[in-house]
Order: structure tokens, then C-alpha cells, then sequence
């Protein structure tokens, strides 16, 4: 396995890194080559000057950034439209969802856990790229990385209730609840207006796949995976 699954890197950078990705990305906004090296796209240093990691908190805030973005915002999405910045977001068995609307040039990141499923971020997310960056839904493409899926996600009965309301409820095995959070998230999205042909979800479970990927729930990791998005910069001279 790479250090990073690459979905794009042309009028957007997208990617999803595994285990094999060893960087930390620092809290606010930091020098993005490191980043880039640490993922095998050395290629595209010149395209970033900046990547920006929020505090995650499992809440339904949603920042804007740029390159003057000064503080460390709480937040569990970003949004930018300023090229040559990547927004990155940590997971370790959560969901991982990226954005990207290319006739208007805007990416988001959203951390998607159950607590921020159930506050319905992916979709207050994707309503601020509508709402207030003219993003058109029909438009939006939408990747959602490797998270931990109903084989091996149990919840509680009170967490399994939240989600009653999706197409695929809970699984019961042995008499406990298992939900698919990305499968839910994609569903919400479908409900903002996002055709279902847009939203590509990896195919892996970080539970499964103790070798590619962090697993908080499974082996209890320290480690985690970034999901990273960014507009590329194009120089003058090109
Ligand atoms: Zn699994």
C-alpha cells in the first residue's frame, strides 16, 4: 500500500493517506511540502504554499480558510477557496468526506464521526458551499475515504436510533447494533441534492484492514489517517 490514495491531482489535489503516511500535521496553518513529500506527490510542492489542520471536536462547525487564517479554529469541517491551500482533516475509524466543485473552484474537508453524522455536518457542509460560495449540487464531487463500516462498527441501541430515519439501518448481529457511517453520510448527501453518481466511497473498513490503516476501535491506534484537499496554484509564468 502507498502512503496515500490518490483520487485527483489535476484541478484539484485529493487524497486519503494510510499507515504508511508518517507526518504529523501540525494544529493551523503550516508549510504544506512536508505533507506533500510524506504522501509520494513531491511533484505538486510548487502547486501549495499552505496546509491547514483544524482542532477536531466531533462538532458541526464548519470554517473558512485562507492564507491569512491566523488562529486554530474548533472545527470538524473547512472550506477554502484560495488556491495553492490544502485543508486536511485527521481520522482514525470516523468518516472522512472531501468536496470539490470545479466550475467554482471551492474544496471542503468534514470529519464525520457518529456525533458528527447525527449533527448532520456533511450536509450543513455541503450547504455552505451552496449557499454561500455558489457551489451547484449537481455539480459537487464527493469522496469519502476509508472508515470503519457496519462489519465491525457496533453501537448502542440509543447511538443505533440517531440514524433510524436512513435507508440502511442498523445491522443486528448477536443481538447488537452495526452501522455504516459512510454509507449514511452518503445518503444524507443524496437528500442535499448531490446525485448518488457523485459520491465515491472507498471500497476499505479501517477495522479490517489492520495493515493499511489506523483502527481506534479495533487495535485502539494512536496513529491516524489525514484526508487532504487543496486547489493548485497556477504561476504566472505557465
Ligand atoms: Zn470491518
Amino acid at each position: 500500500m502507498d502512503a496515500a490514495i490518490i483520487k485527483r491531482t489535476k484541478k484539484a489535489v485529493i487524497f486519503f493517506t494510510t499507515r504508511q503516511f508518517n507526518y504529523e500535521i501540525p494544529l493551523g496553518l503550516s508549510h504544506s511540502s512536508p505533507i506533500l513529500m510524506a504522501s509520494n506527490l513531491h511533484e505538486l510542492s510548487n502547486r501549495f504554499s499552505f496546509c491547514y489542520q483544524p482542532k477536531q471536536i466531533h462538532s458541526k462547525n464548519i470554517a473558512v480558510v485562507t492564507k491569512e487564517t491566523k488562529r486554530i479554529y474548533e472545527a470538524d469541517g473547512l472550506i477554502t477557496n484560495t488556491p495553492g491551500l490544502l485543508l486536511s482533516i485527521r481520522t482514525a475509524d470516523c468518516v472522512p468526506i472531501l468536496m470539490f466543485d470545479k466550475n467554482n473552484r471551492v474544496v471542503a474537508a468534514v470529519h464525520s464521526g457518529w456525533r458528527g453524522t447525527s449533527k448532520q455536518i456533511a450536509h450543513l457542509c455541503a450547504k455552505k458551499l451552496i449557499d454561500e460560495f455558489a457551489a451547484d449540487p449537481k455539480k459537487l464531487m464527493v469522496y469519502i475515504g476509508p472508515s470503519i463500516r457496519d462489519c465491525c462498527y457496533e453501537v448502542s441501541e440509543k447511538i443505533a436510533k440517531r440514524f433510524n430515519s436512513y435507508n440502511q439501518p442498523s445491522k443486528i448481529k448477536n443481538g447488537k447494533p452495526f452501522i455504516d457511517l459512510a454509507y449514511i453520510n452518503k445518503e444524507m448527501l443524496i437528500n442535499t441534492g448531490v446525485p448518488e453518481g457523485n459520491i465515491c466511497i472507498e471500497k476499505w473498513c479501517t477495522g479490517c484492514e489492520a495493515q493499511l490503516f489506523y483502527s481506534w476501535r479495533k487495535r485502539k491506534d494512536s496513529g491516524r489517517m489525514y484526508a487532504v484537499i487543496g486547489i493548485p496554484e497556477i504561476r504566472k509564468t505557465e
